[in-house]
């Protein structure tokens, strides 16, 4: 692996993590702006909920690309350090192919999967008081 070339890659990925907060950002204000603006002259407020969606829907957006830059950073931060492409649950390296489908991974295959099950069948779950500490 040369890692010139992930820190290359998650470089461009910050720059586009960037990129979609401001357009995202200049988004959610030009609802809010507008939703001001039509408050103002109409007490009625026909497009309220609309707005209201909208502005949901463009706040998952813009916390959804904040969680992405985080990931990304602490990639790099990973990068530094020697950590990077290690999974954060179980260490085991992280597989190069996912690492070039999701460069800012955290985890494993195995351990972000869908197909990562506990081991306890759900029958004979523990109580929660005796869930076990998280490293
Ligand atoms: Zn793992």
């Amino acid at each position: 692996m040369v890692s010139g070339d992930r820190r290359d890659i998650l470089e461009r990925e910050r720059d586009v993590a960037l990129a979609r907060i401001q357009a995202v950002t200049t988004e959610l204000e030009d609802i809010v702006t507008s939703s001001e603006a039509s408050n103002a002259d109409d007490e009625h407020d026909p497009e309220g909920s609309t707005i209201a969606f909208e502005r949901a829907q463009v706040g998952t957006l813009l916390l959804a690309a904040q969680t992405y830059l985080e990931d990304v950073d602490q990639a790099l931060i990973r990068l530094d350090t020697g950590r990077y492409a290690r999974c954060e649950e179980c260490g085991d390296e992280i597989g190069a192919e996912r690492l070039d489908a999701r460069p800012a991974a955290r985890t494993c295959l195995q351990c972000a999967g869908p197909t990562h099950s506990p081991r306890t069948p759900a029958s004979s779950k523990p109580p929660k008081a005796l869930k076990p500490p998280r490293r």
